[in-house]
């Protein structure tokens, strides 16, 4: 398969270029030549595939010839070693649960993924990649776990000192091996600035091979197709009609959903889910895209002001405005309702969502209200131990650490700390 440039000016590429290169030299983001059909058996008799298999079907004419097909089953297996339980909330409200992996957030399977890809197109090369990442917050986890021990790869993760939370700085500088920490002096836009001027200083890209791990990169984004096909296939009562409502930031994970959909997943529609950041929702008002300076917000992980999926989204539907309102809805939801939200489902059902599940929760339940025998799922993208500080005092209650941030509390931190872009490059260059 091969995939084209949204800015039309680059060459088409296959997939293993796509991965390697994470964005076309025109800056466009890549876009696969076709969606293919998946064979209607496959997801008629879901209950026989299991989710490593299921995978296997949705991704395979994506990556084509560039991964041998027992490779490719052996990269799905290994990054979908955990589970993905769908939940029953409410009556016809369900939860998926996207966080059971190694940094307990959703971006695991696209960190996963994508490091694995990597290493394998890498594999014949003896020359070491550098992986250059910024991060808020749970992107540099998920791409450092993802990328942990894998051979020929040293991972660089920079963070901004003192704007993550406990558990996520932990998880970035507790690793150890191939995985090495910069905690930056400055803001997360400060450390996206370092690692852009660094992709374009060719003293440092003549002498190693940096490559990015954004999640624009299409072995990030096309994994999340999965998690649609699994929550299908959890559901007890697969004839009513099935809705989806997904916290969106990035809108990289719904934009997934709606290839999952175009395979041949049987999904009524969508609701992108956001917080006060509501590009979105106002574009899907007039069909007006105006980008916005973003807000912080409680559901930190979907402050974007200009959510860099939604172009894809856009494509999927060929810009056709009417056909995408009839597939999607959007609704944009302030901190007070997220925080009433997480209390009142834990006050009913004891469930306790983390802030970014708690507004898909509210994106389906605004839907639902006008829609009679639909049935709904939300993704919960990260568990709540991750977001403490802001649960805690909602729920009145202590989270206990599941094991996995546990094993990390007490480990030492290794990070070195930096100010200026300078820094940096003494330390891509030593
Ligand atoms: C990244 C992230 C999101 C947003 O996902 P997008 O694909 O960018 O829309 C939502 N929740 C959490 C916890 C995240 O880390």
């Amino acid at each position: 398969m091969q995939f084209y440039s949204l800015n039309h000016s680059s060459p088409k590429v296959s997939f293993k270029e796509a991965v390697i290169k994470g964005i076309a030299p025109d800056k466009g983001l890549y876009f696969p030549e076709r969606i293919p059909k998946i064979d209607k058996k496959i997801f008629d008799r879901i209950d026989d595939y299991s989710h490593q298999e299921l995978a296997y079907e949705m991704i395979k004419e994506f990556v084509g010839d560039d991964i041998p097909e027992a490779d490719l089953k052996s990269i799905i297996e290994d990054t979908l070693n955990f589970d993905f339980p769908l939940v029953p909330i409410e009556e016809g409200i369900f939860c998926l649960e996207l966080f059971h992996g190694p940094t307990m957030a959703f971006k695991d399977v696209g960190g996963r993924f994508m490091a694995r890809c990597l290493s394998y197109f890498n594999k014949k090369q003896t020359t070491e990649v550098t992986v250059l990442v910024a991060t808020s917050g749970d992107t540099g986890g998920a791409v450092a776990s993802g990328f942990l021990g894998v051979k020929g790869v040293n991972v660089l993760i920079l963070y901004p000192s003192g704007k993550v939370s406990a558990v996520q700085e932990k998880q970035l500088t507790t690793l150890g091996q191939n995985i090495k920490a910069l905690e930056v002096d400055g803001t997360f836009d400060d450390c996206q600035a370092m690692v852009k001027t660094a992709f374009l200083d060719t003293e440092i890209t003549d002498s190693i091979q940096l490559t990015s791990a954004n999640s624009i990169n299409v072995a990030r984004w096309l994994p999340q197709m999965f998690y649609f096909a699994f929550a299908f296939k959890q559901l007890k009562d697969r004839s009513k009609k099935l809705v989806f409502s997904t916290p969106s930031g990035n809108f990289g994970n719904i934009c997934a959903g709606f290839m999952a959909q175009q395979l041949g997943l049987p999904i009524h529609h969508f609701i992108a889910a956001t917080n006060a950041n509501r590009v979105v929702p106002n574009f899907m008002l007039n069909g007006v895209y105006e980008p916005l300076k973003s807000v912080a917000t409680i559901s930190n992980a979907m402050d974007v002001g200009d959510p860099s999926n939604f172009i894809r989204i856009r494509e999927i539907f060929k810009d056709n405005f009417k056909q995408l309102q009839k597939n999607l809805s959007s609704y944009s939801f302030s901190d007070y309702q997220t925080r009433e939200a997480m209390q009142d489902v834990h006050t009913e059902t004891g469930y306790v969502m983390d802030p970014h599940g708690a507004v898909g929760y509210l994106g389906l339940k605004q839907y639902l209200k006008e829609q009679k025998k639909t049935q709904g799922v939300f993704l919960e993208t990260a568990h709540p131990v991750k977001f403490l500080d802001v649960v805690e005092p909602v729920i009145q209650k202590r989270i206990p650490f599941p094991p996995q941030i546990e094993e990390i509390m007490d480990r030492k931190k290794v990070a070195d700390s930096i100010s200026t872009y300078d820094e940096l490059k003494a330390f891509l260059l030593k």
